[in-house]
């Protein structure tokens, strides 16, 4: 059996290398001439900047892919106790996301936090509800507007209101196991005194971990080569690229939807329009030098403080990245920031640092992610419709979880089911 995987970021390198494991013959297609997608390190001016993700979180599918790969001496550890913070009336403050801080926060109102010891007796996620009815109705509108709302829904630049909790957020605690309390499965977890897993990185950058299963599987991996188009063929199907057709028994994709409707359209007009529908929002992203000394992973900011700049990560504290500060800019609200140059958004990222933190930042990087993340907001109701015909899979960021843990165990889960007799 050979399988096609179109795609080499890290869900279609994670299936390549699980497929492997399996004894599965596997041809990769990449469109670009680099290993990685959405997880690519630069260095500029010597300094590492994450044009994607900024840091892994160590935890077990990634620990073992880390060490098969023999990467585990080469990691490097963050600090993973640091705070977190929210930009509220003027001023940065703490984000409850331990029993000290929700104690001590003064991000909530007394009145705010005693809400949300109220949760457990609250209904879990409703048909057709969006992230902030449930979060409002789960916390109370203070804890839900200043903390949960923008921890969130932050990585899918979706605004709370837009976005459904059965397509995301109810998602994500189905698959952690919680069904009914949220409070109560946050207590349990503290009181088993788990602690979360250690935050690492590569001392060149994340994206150290997609080359080397690049390096590892480079004689079946194409680079340079999109795919245009899947056909079906007898009782597989053909792979067509710019060099011509492959016959492949089954396919995997892991582009983005919008992508992944036009490889198909030729195969299933019905599938390739339901690809179609879904909405995402582009990512745009600043990366800053700045002598400010902040302790901390980075900070959120509440829309009504009218910034462009939606969070941060602080990079220079986090990760020890001599001054480097990581600006996300934009979202669902302000799609016209597309619009503008690079140089007007890092200068509109480099003012707004200087504004909030007091301290001057020089640009040393603007990047765009587009389509980017999905919004998760009424068209994905339509994931409800996606069926593809047998032999073709969907290992993707919009059809399993987002996060690179996420797309190594889904991987891994596809290459065990795709070895079964
Ligand atoms: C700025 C940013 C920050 C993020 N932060 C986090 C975070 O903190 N936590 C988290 O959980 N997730 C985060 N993510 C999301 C996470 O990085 C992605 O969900 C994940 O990396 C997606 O990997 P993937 O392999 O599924 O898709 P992709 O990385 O999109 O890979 C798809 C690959 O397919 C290739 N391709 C496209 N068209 C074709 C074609 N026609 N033929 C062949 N190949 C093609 C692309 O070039 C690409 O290499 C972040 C993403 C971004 C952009």
């Amino acid at each position: 059996m050979t399988v096609g995987v179109v795609g080499a970021g890290i869900s279609g390198l994670a299936l390549t290398h699980y497929l492997q494991q399996q004894g599965i013959e596997t041809v990769t297609f990449e469109a670009t001439d680099r290993p990685g997608g959405m997880i690519q390190s630069r260095t500029v001016d010597g300094r590492v900047l994450e044009l994607g993700p900024q840091r892994l979180r160590l935890a077990g599918p990634v620990k073992a892919l880390v060490s098969e790969l023999g990467l585990t001496d080469e990691l490097r550890e963050g600090h993973t106790d640091q705070p977190l913070y929210i930009y509220h009336d003027g001023a940065f403050r703490e984000a409850p996301l331990s029993v000290r801080a929700a104690v001590t926060t003064d991000l909530l109102s007394w009145r705010g936090k005693l809400r949300v010891l109220a949760e457990p007796l609250t209904r879990g996620p409703q048909p057709g509800e969006s992230v902030e009815a449930f979060l409002t109705r789960k916390f109370g509108h203070e804890a839900a507007h200043r903390v949960f709302e923008p921890l969130y829904t932050g990585l899918y630049g979706s605004s709370a209101d837009e976005m459904l909790v059965e397509y995301s957020l109810g998602k994500a605690l189905k698959r952690h196991g919680i069904e009914g309390s949220i409070l109560a499965a946050v207590i349990r977890y503290v009181l088993q005194g788990r602690d979360p897993p250690p935050i690492v990185t590569f001392e060149d950058g994340l994206a150290r971990l997609p080359v080397a299963m690049a390096n590892r599987y480079a004689d079946r991996i194409h680079f340079d080569t999109p795919v245009e188009a899947i056909e079906s063929a007898g009782d597989g199907y053909e792979i067509h690229t710019p060099d011509g057709p492959t016959a492949v028994d089954a396919v995997a994709l892991t582009t983005p939807a919008p992508v992944a409707a036009d490889i198909l359209e030729p195969l299933e007009e019905t599938l390739a329009g339901t690809l179609r529908e879904f909405n995402y929002n582009p990512i745009v992203m600043a990366h800053l030098h700045s002598a400010a000394e902040l302790t901390g992973h980075g900070c959120q900011i509440l829309p009504e403080a009218g910034y462009t700049t939606l969070g941060m990560t602080w990079n220079a504290s986090m990760l020890d990245r001599d001054g480097v500060y990581t600006a996300y800019l934009g979202g669902s609200e302000r799609r016209q920031l597309l619009d503008r140059s690079d140089e007007e958004i890092g200068a509109i990222a480099a003012r707004e640092f200087e504004d909030l933190h007091g301290e001057p930042a020089d640009v040393l990087s603007v990047n765009r992610w587009e389509p980017g993340m999905p919004a998760y907001d009424q068209s994905w109701t339509a994931l409800d419709r996606l069926d593809p015909p047998t032999g073709i899979d969907f290992v993707t960021n919009y059809t399993e979880r987002a996060g690179i843990i996420g797309r190594i165990a889904d991987a891994k889960r596809t290459a065990e089911r795709l070895a079964e007799p």
